[in-house]
């Protein structure tokens, strides 16, 4: 069934040295790695079917819009979205929430209300608090507690009839908590509001089905799913797409263009203006099959193997303390070592070839919460091992005795 070893050899990178030791790849919350079918695919597709879709007679462009719409087509099911127009390919997650803020400019009024969870990433508060500065709503705040986990209790009592939008990730980048987003879409639907899901951390881990959830929007950017960086998506309900305005204006989002009047194209075009990365898109969808390929319910079982590893060695590390103990988390452990800034550790780490991140994660909110300047991260993905883990229980040992 599952072969971590099997899987290992799909990763090329894996068998790389750095600083003279074994890769240990413990950054996968940052980005993941890139399996040789998706680097395949990427050498495939500039080898035979380069050319600008949706636009050319030609062969080659006809076939490059196939695969670009067949793409999204896997997206669709992967997602279990009810049309493909309902799937825009973006450039990322922080692009989809960026097109979803801009197009509420145009919905929201002074004093209503949006609402915000405390464990966001820095790309899940900037572009609201903008949102709010061009039409005067209010950003409240769902708070978090000492866990990490977010307090369901403050967060009803947000809510009014002034709620128009709620966001917040379905899983923390920072801490790894499982955010309980059935109830607050469920809870925000009964206000009448809307709610975006950040799913950059969970699409990684979990295969979500947007009609179950009800969501109204969900967004992902594909190189943490072991796709190529610079594309994403963003699933958005159909009313909802065709209630926002386009974002950007341009090439491919057009219907009919003079200079007295414009009109814009269907869905999802309307959303695509310009060239997009056409390879990026065209891969997405096989990293995609990668992924159901080891399955997911492999994926989740193995990293909670990992988490519950790693977390009962390290925290018998005297001066270790780990932050984010939520009862519903994924493999990703922030800790630091008594005084010592976490820099120092990760530079340690590195030279012993263990890839960690240090510093706040994008979610300086939650280090302020625990009024630290940062944490040490290690965050892990099916294809990493007990032995690894292993080596960064042994250079966090190492990193303390030259430390303290
Ligand atoms: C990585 C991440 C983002 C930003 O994704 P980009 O690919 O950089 O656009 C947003 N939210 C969360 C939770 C993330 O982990």
């Amino acid at each position: 069934m599952f072969d971590v070893l099997k899987i290992r050899k799909d990763f090329p990178i894996l068998s790389r040295k750095v600083n003279g030791k074994p890769l240990v790849y413990f950054d996968n919350a940052a980005t993941s790695q890139t399996p040789q079918q998706v680097i395949d695919a990427i050498v495939n597709y500039y080898a035979n079917y380069n050319a600008n879709i949706h636009r050319g007679v030609h062969t080659l462009s006809q076939e490059a819009t196939d695969l670009y719409e067949q793409s999204r087509l896997k997206i669709q099911a992967h997602f279990n979205a009810k049309f493909s127009h309902e799937i825009i390919l973006t450039s990322g997650t922080t692009h989809s929430i960026n097109l979803v803020a801009n197009g509420f400019s145009a919905l929201l009024k002074k004093g209503d209300e949006i609402i915000v969870s405390a464990l966001e990433h820095h790309s899940n508060i900037v572009p609201w608090q903008m949102l709010c500065e061009r039409t005067g709503a209010i950003l409240k705040v769902i708070p978090m507690n000492e866990a990490g986990e977010l307090v369901m209790e403050t967060y009803t009592n947000l809510l009014s009839n002034k709620t128009k939008l709620v966001f917040t990730n379905h899983i923390s980048n920072a801490l790894g908590t499982i955010n309980p987003i059935e109830y607050i879409i469920e809870k925000a639907h009964e206000v009448g509001a809307a709610v975006l899901i950040d799913g950059a951390q969970s699409c990684p881990h979990i295969k979500p089905d947007v009609q179950d959830l009800d969501v109204d929007f969900y967004v992902a950017s594909a190189h943490k799913m072991c796709g190529p960086t610079g594309v994403g998506m963003l699933y958005g309900k159909e009313e909802w797409l065709k209630k926002l305005p386009p974002y950007q204006g341009g090439g491919e989002m057009i219907a009919e263009v003079s200079f007295e009047k414009t009109t814009y194209a269907d869905l999802p075009h309307k959303f695509e203006a310009g060239t997009p990365n056409i390879c990026g898109g065209i891969v997405f969808g096989t990293a995609i099959d990668y992924m159901n390929t080891v399955g997911f319910k492999n994926i989740a079982a193995y990293e909670n193997e990992l988490l519950d590893y790693a977390t009962n060695q390290l925290k018998q590390i005297e001066g270790l303390k780990i932050y984010g103990t939520a009862k519903n988390k994924t493999s990703v452990i922030s800790f630091n070592l008594d005084n010592i800034h976490p820099y120092d550790v990760g530079t340690i780490l590195d030279k012993l070839g263990i890839a960690v991140r240090t510093g706040h994660h994008c979610a300086q909110p939650i280090m302020d919460f625990y009024c630290i300047p940062g944490t040490v991260r290690a965050s892990f993905a099916f294809y990493n091992t007990k032995e690894e883990i292993d080596a960064l229980v042994a250079g966090v040992k190492k990193a303390k005795m030259m430390l303290s």
